[in-house]
Order: structure tokens, then C-alpha cells, then sequence
């Protein structure tokens, strides 16, 4: 098989005492919707939190297109291509949509590599390039008609279509999403899955943390728990259908 995107090796991550995230060894395959699924305090959002340079792991290391980027911070993570939404999206919500999504870190970049060698004149330039950038984005996700309404007023549903918009500016090559599905209503949830899909037949990768079983099972494959912690389950959709260790997983019975 081809080498993996992503590959994670012994992941682990203490809070103190505690083991959020034990020993997780997975490998992440371009060209596929992966599922992250698992009970509430699982580990999932933490193992996101880590290989997005976030959380340094206590120990384990992480490699993107076979370079070691453990410890990467996030920035120089989302330039190598590594998009995430937040479970909780967390606009600026006094600034427009369109000027949310201009901020996207990879813009700011760009500013503060070519904002000196400039003058005047190119920074308008530059930042009339990111604007059209950041409204093809957006009118792709569907939110051009509310580019300047402010962030804080757009529906939940509507502010995770943001944070994609918001990566989209980086053009990951590998976009985590951290339960994007839920409270979003069936409308947008279905423009979400449509926009999911088209941008992985464009050829990007997804891993995508989900609650929303029939969403799962629909559209992921492979499909991965984690319970305490632990990796539980690798699988095929079919097969994590009638998995009993994934079954007791879910129910919090003791995993033999
Ligand atoms: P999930 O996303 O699967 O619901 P999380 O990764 O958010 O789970 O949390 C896993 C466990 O780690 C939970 O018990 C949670 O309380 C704990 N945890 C997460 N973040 C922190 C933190 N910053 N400090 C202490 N404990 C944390
Ligand atoms: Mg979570």
C-alpha cells in the first residue's frame, strides 16, 4: 500500500493522572473519508487537539507525508496542509463573514512575508487577492449571500460552513472535522456532506469526528473508535455495523 498521508505512532496524551489518549497507532490514506467515532471523552477531540499541534503528545509521534511533524505548531502544520474545524466554532463574531474568513492564518501569513518588501499600492493588491480568494470560498460553501453579516449572527450550522471556508483558504490537503453534523439543521447538514464530498473527489482527505451514526456509515470508510482512550475498532462502515466490542464501547460495558 502506499505510504499514508497521516500516520500516527503510539500516540498518547496524560492530563496529569489522566490518560486521554492511550498508545493510538493509526495510518490515514489520501483519498479517503475516515471516521473518528467513540463516547463522549473517548479521546477524540484530544487526538485531534495533538496532531494539530495544539497539544503536544506525551509521547508517540506524528508524521505528514512521511515527515516527522511532531510537536509542528499549527501554523506551520495548516501551511503543510493540515485543515481543522473546531467542535465548537469559534469565529470573531463581531468582524463580517468575508472578514473572518480573510483572516484565515495562511492570509496572515502571506501579509508578514511580503508586507515589508511592498508598498502601498501592492498591499492593496494583495489583499484584493485574498478578498476574491476568500469569496470564491465562501460562495463555495454556500454563505457569499451573508458575507457581510456579522459572524456572531449566523446560525451554528452556517458557522461550521465558516470554519470550512476558513481552512479552504489554506487548501489543505488533509481537513479534520470535529463533529460537523451536530446541531446543524438536516438542510445544511446536507450541503455540508455535498461540499464534503466534492472536495474529496477533487482529491482531499478527511477525518471526520461524528456522532451521527447513519453519517457515518454512509459516508466514512474506514471507520475507527476510540474508547478510554484506546483504538477499539478499524474497520470497514459494514463492519462496525454490528461490532460487539464497539457495541459495548458505546455502552460503557467492559471492553474483554
Ligand atoms: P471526546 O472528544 O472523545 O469526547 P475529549 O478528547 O474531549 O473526548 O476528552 C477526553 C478526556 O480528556 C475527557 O475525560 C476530558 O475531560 C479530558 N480532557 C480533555 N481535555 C482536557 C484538558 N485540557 N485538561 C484535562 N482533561 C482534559
Ligand atoms: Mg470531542
Amino acid at each position: 500500500m502506499a505510504e499514508p498521508l497521516l500516520r500516527l505512532t503510539g500516540i498518547t496524551r496524560d492530563f496529569g493522572e489522566f490518560r486521554a489518549v492511550n498508545d493510538v497507532s493509526l495510518d490515514i490514506h489520501a483519498g479517503t473519508i475516515t471516521g473518528l467515532i467513540g463516547p463522549n471523552g473517548a479521546g477524540k477531540t484530544t487526538l485531534f487537539n495533538v496532531l494539530t499541534g495544539m497539544l503536544p503528545p506525551t509521547s508517540g509521534t506524528v508524521h505528514l507525508d512521511g515527515q516527522d511533524v511532531t510537536r509542528f505548531a499549527p501554523d506551520a502544520l495548516f501551511s503543510l496542509g493540515l485543515g481543522r474545524t473546531f467542535q465548537i466554532p469559534r469565529p470573531f463574531t463581531k468582524m463580517s463573514v468575508l472578514e473572518n474568513v480573510m483572516l484565515a492564518p495562511l492570509a496572515q501569513a502571506g501579509e508578514r512575508l511580503w508586507g515589508p518588501f511592498f508598498g502601498a499600492a501592492k498591499m492593496r493588491e494583495q489583499e484584493t487577492a485574498i478578498r476574491k480568494r476568500a469569496m470564491e470560498v465562501l460562495d463555495f460553501v454556500t454563505l457569499a449571500p451573508l458575507a457581510d453579516n456579522a459572524a456572531g449572527q449566523i446560525s451554528g450550522g452556517q458557522m461550521k460552513l465558516l470554519e470550512l471556508a476558513r481552512i479552504l483558504m489554506g487548501d489543505p490537503k488533509l481537513i479534520l472535522l470535529d463533529e460537523p453534523a451536530a446541531g446543524v439543521n438536516p438542510t445544511l447538514t446536507k450541503t455540508l456532506i455535498a461540499k464534503i464530498e466534492e472536495l474529496n473527489r477533487e482529491g482531499k482527505t478527511f477525518v471526520i469526528i461524528e456522532h451521527d451514526m447513519d453519517f457515518v456509515m454512509q459516508h466514512c470508510n474506514p471507520v475507527i473508535a476510540l474508547a478510554e482512550g484506546r483504538k477499539v475498532f478499524e474497520g470497514t462502515a459494514e463492519d462496525a455495523q454490528n461490532n460487539t466490542v464497539l457495541l459495548d464501547a458505546y455502552l460503557g460495558a467492559q471492553v474483554e
